[in-house]
C-alpha cells in the first residue's frame, strides 16, 4: 500500500502526524511525508484527516467502464 497527501487540499492542520504513533506521519519541507512500513492505525489517520487529504494511491486507475446508454 502507498500512502499520498493530496497537496492541492492539504491544509497542513498536523492532525496526521499528531496521530501518528510510530513516525508513520511526518512534516518536513512544508510537506507531508508517510512510512508505510510503520505499524499505523491507518484507517484512522485516514478518518483523522478534516479534508480527506489522505489517500491510499491506487494503481491504474484505468477507465473502462463503458456506458451505454440509448
Ligand atoms: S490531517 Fe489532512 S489536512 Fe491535516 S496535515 Fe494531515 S493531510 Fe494535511
Amino acid at each position: 500500500m502507498k500512502i499520498i497527501c493530496d497537496e492541492k487540499i492539504c491544509v497542513k492542520c498536523l492532525a496526521c502526524v499528531t496521530e501518528s504513533e510510530f513516525g508513520g506521519v511526518f512534516f518536513e519541507r512544508g510537506r507531508i511525508f508517510f512510512d508505510e512500513t510503520r505499524p499505523e492505525d491507518w484507517e484512522n489517520i485516514f478518518a483523522i484527516c478534516p479534508v480527506g487529504a489522505i489517500k491510499k494511491s491506487v494503481t491504474e486507475v484505468t477507465d473502462n467502464v463503458s456506458k451505454f446508454s440509448d
